[in-house]
C-alpha cells in the first residue's frame, strides 16, 4: 500500500483552531455556547477539501456535520465519528489557548476529543492529496452533544448508514473493543402520612427504604464478586440520590431512591431490573405493609466488538504499519456513542490519541499521537473502503 502522507501543518493548525472555538455543551452546562460556531468552521473546512457536506440540526443550535468523500462505487463505507462538544471550563486557566508545550497541545476538548476530529480530517485530506480513490464512501461525522444526550450521533444514524465506524474517543492509541453501559432506575417505597405522635396510623416509607438499601448493599457486593468481563471488569451499582419525607413531625409517605447500575457486555436491562425487583418482592413477602415500585427510566447499552470483525482487523493492520508494532487492545468503563452505532447495525470500534485531563482543570493531547491516529485512520480507510 502507498502510505498516504499526513499534512502535519494542516493537522495541528486545524487542532488549534478547534480548541480555540468554545463549544461547551449547553445542556450539560447552562450558558454553554453549543455547536453552532464550531459546526460552521468544520463545514467550511470539509467543503474546502471537496467533501459533500451536510448539517444535521435535530434541535436549534445542536448542529452536527457530515462530510462524505464519495467512493467510486462498490466498496465498503466507513464512518469516522468524533464529538466536538465539550464539558465546562470552570476552574481552567485559559481553556481555549491551544498552547503548545513539550509536544502537547493544551485546552478544553484537546483530548476529549478535538485531537481526534483533527486526525479524522487530516486522514481524509491525505486520501485527497495522494489521489487515492477508494470504492466505498469515507464519512466524517463531527457530532454534537455526546457529553449529554448524544443528539448528534442519534441524528447521524438516521441520516447515513455505513458498513463500519471508528469512534475516535481517546484510547492512548490502543484499540478499544468494549465499554460498559448504564441503567438509571428509580425505586419508591410507600408509607402512610400521619402526625408524628400517631404511630398507630403512620407507615414510615423511609424506614422501609432502609430495608431495601440493606438488601441493595448485598446485591452491590454480589455484582462486584461476579466473574468480571475480561475487558471492562465486573458490573456495579450505586445508590446515587435519595429523597424521603416532607416534614419533621410527619410520617414519610414516600421515599425515592435513584440508582445507577453499570452493565457489562452480555447483560441486559431486563436482567438488571429483575434483580432489583426481586429484592422488592422478597421484602414484600416478609412484610405485607412493604410497598415499593421499581421504575427504570434511562438506559444506555454496553458495547462490544470482536477481534475478528473486519473493521477491527483492518484497523489493527494499519496500526501495526504506523506504530511498527502490534497494537494493544483494551476495554473502557465510560459509555460512548459506539454503543448507539453498533446497535444501529454499524460494525464499530474505538481508537483515539493519547493525552489526559478529560473533564479536568488541565487538559492536553499528545501531538505525536494525533499524527499517528491520522496516519492509522487514512490507512484503515484506504484498505477497508478499497
Ligand atoms: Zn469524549
Amino acid at each position: 500500500m502507498i502510505a498516504p502522507a499526513i499534512d502535519r501543518e494542516f493537522l495541528f493548525q486545524t487542532l488549534a483552531d478547534l480548541i480555540r472555538i468554545n463549544s461547551v455543551n449547553p445542556t450539560l452546562v447552562p450558558g454553554g455556547v453549543g455547536e453552532r460556531e464550531i459546526s460552521e468552521y468544520v463545514a467550511n473546512l470539509l467543503d474546502g477539501l471537496g467533501l459533500i457536506v451536510k448539517k444535521l440540526e435535530p434541535e436549534p443550535g445542536r448542529i452536527s456535520v457530515l462530510g462524505t468523500l464519495p467512493g467510486t462505487g462498490g466498496g465498503r463505507s466507513l464512518m469516522l465519528n468524533a464529538h466536538y462538544d465539550t464539558v465546562g471550563v470552570e476552574g481552567m486557566h485559559d481553556p481555549f489557548s491551544a498552547a503548545v508545550r513539550e509536544g502537547k497541545i493544551f485546552g478544553r476538548g484537546s483530548f476529549d476529543m478535538k485531537g481526534s476530529l483533527a486526525a479524522q480530517i487530516a486522514a481524509v485530506k491525505a486520501l485527497r492529496d495522494s489521489g487515492i480513490h477508494p470504492r466505498g464512501d469515507v464519512v466524517i461525522a463531527a457530532v454534537a452533544d455526546e457529553e449529554y444526550g448524544s443528539l448528534g450521533t442519534m441524528s447521524v444514524i438516521e441520516a447515513v448508514n455505513t458498513d463500519a465506524a471508528i469512534v475516535t474517543e481517546p484510547t492512548a492509541v490502543q484499540i478499544c473493543l468494549a465499554h460498559k453501559g448504564y441503567l438509571w432506575i428509580e425505586v419508591e417505597t410507600k408509607g402512610r402520612a400521619a402526625h408524628g405522635s400517631r404511630f398507630e396510623q403512620g407507615l414510615d416509607a423511609n424506614m422501609r427504604m432502609g430495608r431495601f438499601l440493606a438488601a441493595l448493599d448485598k446485591l452491590e457486593q454480589d455484582l462486584r464478586a461476579r466473574r468480571p468481563h475480561p475487558l471492562v471488569g465486573p458490573p456495579s451499582l450505586h445508590a446515587a440520590m435519595l429523597h424521603g419525607g416532607d416534614g419533621l413531625s410527619t410520617y414519610a409517605a414516600s421515599c425515592k431512591l435513584q440508582i445507577e447500575r453499570r452493565t457489562v457486555p452480555g447483560e441486559t436491562e431486563r436482567q438488571a431490573v429483575g434483580e432489583i425487583q426481586a429484592i422488592v418482592d422478597s421484602l414484600r413477602a416478609a412484610d405485607a405493609t412493604f410497598h415499593a415500585e421499581v421504575r427504570p427510566f434511562f438506559v444506555r447499552d454496553p458495547f462490544e466488538v470482536f477481534r475478528d470483525a473486519a473493521i477491527v482487523k483492518t484497523l489493527a493492520r494499519a496500526s501495526t504499519a504506523v506504530l511498527g508494532r502490534e497494537p494493544n487492545y483494551m476495554g473502557d468503563t465510560p459509555w460512548m456513542d459506539a454503543a448507539l452505532l453498533q446497535a444501529a447495525g454499524i460494525e464499530t470500534v474505538v481508537m483515539g490519541p493519547a493525552g489526559g485531563g478529560a473533564h479536568a482543570a488541565v487538559e492536553w493531547v499528545e501531538m505525536e499521537s494525533v499524527a499517528q491516529m491520522a496516519a492509522i485512520l487514512a490507512r484503515t480507510a484506504i484498505e477497508y473502503c478499497a
